[in-house]
């Protein structure tokens, strides 16, 4: 019987991510000469299509260095250092941060200058933009919570609220709020806000079935991807013979041996054609 093979048909880039890459392509096919603060997404293959486009990729440190620039913001969003640089500069900033991002930024800046008595936490990677985006709202006060070993980072004797990166799993979530919950003292209130992004969520649930229903799941994403490794990481619970690629030479012909279907998925930062490459490089190779 000839190998099936299926694409999830769920994934593919969130639209955050469309929009910035949208965004980039419009100013540079004007012929605008652009910058953009960090990677536009976590993968190295659409970094490069529009590095050859005329994109120029600068980290916080040399967009410090900028004047009278544009200046592509990516949808992890920013703290409000970088506006305020950007006024300082007379950046022209082209902002493309996600809606669910800045929306997020919003609540976590309003529990901050409205309610100074309360701790605010957020559960997250440290050092990832969105985090550094969302501690900026709180002026670097902010407890970033990692694993639940980091809540002794927490007064326990302070009321606090506990917000999530967008992209982090739900069942992560839930066991950090169990773990801050244990560690507060009695009479100390814990209010937590489910802020993970709905199309992430959506993805987790979508992806036990489509993992099921293959022999083995080829997940292709970048490497610095924090959503793709969760995402992988769900695919994997659900089928043990899910395998990490960016191309087909990553392949090995042994995971093939015996099987007779292969589902290809992705991040939210994997574009649709990289997974057709890869359905059409596998056919070739057939
Ligand atoms: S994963 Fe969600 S929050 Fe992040 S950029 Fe995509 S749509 Fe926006």
């Amino acid at each position: 019987m000839p190998l099936q093979i299926e694409i999830d048909p769920h994934a593919g880039f969130c639209f955050g991510v469309v929009n910035a890459i949208q965004k980039a392509e419009q100013a540079l096919s004007a012929g605008e000469r652009l910058y953009c603060l960090g990677d536009i997404v976590h993968n190295e293959a659409e970094v490069a299509r529009l590095a050859a486009m005329g994109l120029r990729v600068v980290d916080h440190e040399a967009y410090a260095q900028l004047h009278d620039s544009k200046v592509l913001l990516r949808a992890h969003g920013e703290p409000p250092s970088t506006y305020r640089t950007a006024e300082a500069h007379r950046l022209q900033l082209l902002d493309a941060t996600c809606p669910v991002v800045l929306q997020l930024q919003r609540r976590i800046s309003q529990v901050y200058r409205q309610r100074p008595q309360v701790q605010i936490a957020i559960y997250g990677k440290y050092g990832h933009a969105e985090v550094n985006g969302l501690v900026g709202q709180t002026e670097g006060k902010a407890v970033v919570l990692e694993q639940a070993s980091d809540v002794d980072r927490l007064d326990p004797e302070r009321d606090t609220v506990l917000f999530s990166q967008t992209t982090k799993s739900g069942e992560g979530y839930e066991a950090m709020i169990r773990a801050v919950r244990d560690y507060l003292h009695a009479g100390t209130s814990l209010e937590h806000h489910d802020t993970i992004c709905r199309q992430v969520a959506g993805r987790m649930r979508q992806m036990r079935e489509f993992a099921q229903a293959h022999d083995v799941v080829l997940f292709v994403c970048g490497a610095k991807s924090s959503n793709g490794r969760i995402l992988m990481e769900n695919c994997r619970r659900y089928n043990p013979h899910t395998y990490f690629v960016s191309s087909v030479e990553d392949v090995r012909t042994e995971w093939l041996e015996g099987v007779s279907s292969v589902g290809i998925s992705g991040a939210t930062s994997t574009a649709l054609s990289q997974m057709e490459e890869l359905r059409n490089a596998l056919l070739n190779r057939l």
